[in-house]
């Protein structure tokens, strides 16, 4: 058996992954594959409705906001952001809290003035800035809520006076939010969502078609909102099993239950990070995300002995991102407290081997 802490693709439900192979071979008593039918079939469509039903129902989104399925991960909206959001001449204010935001605020700089309002590169990263001020007259604000590579979350949407945009790719359905406190989230589906392949985007009606910028329809979102995620062939497979996904976050008890048990999971074993001497986390307390718990040994020297022992246990994934070095261990919604017990044992175990 393996316990999978990998950051993304990473670990969904063992029924999903059944349901999801069951459909491969045969797709609902239609005699056909899922990857044999058309997109436009009845069966796909209805697939394609539940699943828009079942991110308004887990998120609770407003009647007014959109619920897109599109490509390109969470990468492509670093540019269909600015794209459609920020004007010619325009200015977009970003908060730079990583590899992932940089790129995001890289990517907009192409298009129009960007304002980095904080960052915390000075300390690779390991916080959250939280005094900073927001120009009144920037287009949007830009965050990432979950800085998968450093272990950091952002809790509470800042309170900025501009409409908010955030990437959500790494803590999206782990906990509550308040979608209407946004006026875009996009998301790459492959962590808590699904497998890669496709990204959610959830935003505002008022902003379609608001940038006055002509941009080709394959980025606007007016276009693929207009035309229900349908406005050119969709990452089928990939949105019939996020799909799948959602119906057993539902049967779970919804966003309000995981977020209890992911509390818990990420409290165990930051809890071991800390009583263990030879280990530490590398991210500020307040800020320590709850889905990439990250680490490191007082002595670099044991990190190769340890990652040994992982292994030996069947704790899969926990190398830490080649920027951060040390150990992460991804433990997003799938991932069972037995796993996390599973590495505090390892981690006691390699504590008693080695004192
Ligand atoms: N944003 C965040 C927070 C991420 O974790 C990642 C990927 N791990 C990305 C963006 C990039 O996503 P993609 O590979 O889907 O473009």
């Amino acid at each position: 058996m393996k316990h999978n802490f990998g950051a993304g693709p990473c670990i969904l439900p063992k029924e999903v992954f059944q349901e999801a192979s069951q459909a491969v071979i045969e797709f609902n008593n239609t005699g056909l594959s899922i990857l044999e039918i058309s997109h436009r079939s009845k069966e796909f469509e209805q697939v394609v409705v539940e699943a828009e039903a079942l991110v308004r129902e887990l998120l609770n989104v407003p009647a007014d906001y959109s619920v897109l399925f599109l490509q390109g991960g969470a990468s492509q909206q670093f540019a269909m952001v600015p794209m459609n959001l920020l004007p010619e001449g325009g200015k977009a204010a970003y908060l730079d809290t990583g590899v992932w935001a940089t790129k995001a605020a890289k990517e907009a700089s192409k298009l129009g003035h960007v304002e980095i309002v904080a960052s915390s590169s000075d300390k690779n990263y390991t916080y959250i800035p939280k005094d900073y001020s927001v120009p009144s007259d920037a287009a949007y604000f830009h965050f990432t809520s979950n800085n998968t590579i450093y272990g950091t979350e952002v809790f509470e949407r800042p309170n900025v006076g501009i409409p908010v945009v955030s990437d959500m790719s790494s803590d999206i359905f782990s906990r509550v939010i308040d979608v209407s406190e946004y006026d875009l989230i996009y998301a790459g589906a492959q962590k808590n969502m699904g497998p890669a392949g496709v990204t959610l985007v959830i935003i505002k009606n008022e902003l379609l078609g608001k940038s006055g910028r002509t941009i080709p329809a394959i980025f606007d979102y007016q276009a693929h909102a207009k035309a229900g995620s349908m406005y050119n062939t969709p990452p089928v497979y990939s949105i019939y099993v996020s799909m799948l996904n959602l119906r057993w976050l539902k049967a779970k008890g919804g966003v309000s239950v995981i977020e209890q048990e992911n509390i818990v999971k990420a409290r165990t074993l930051y809890e071991e990070i800390d009583r263990n001497t030879l280990f530490k986390g590398t991210a500020d307390k307040d800020d320590r995300s709850r889905m990439n718990i990250t680490f490191v040994m007082e002595n670099p020297e044991q990190e190769a002995a340890f990652l040994e022992l992982a292994k030996e246990r069947g704790l899969v994934g926990i190398k830490g991102h080649r920027s951060v070095g040390g150990f992460r261990a991804s433990v997003y919604n799938a991932l069972t407290i037995s796993s996390i017990n599973a590495l505090v044992d390892a981690m006691r175990e390699f504590e008693e081997n080695t004192v």
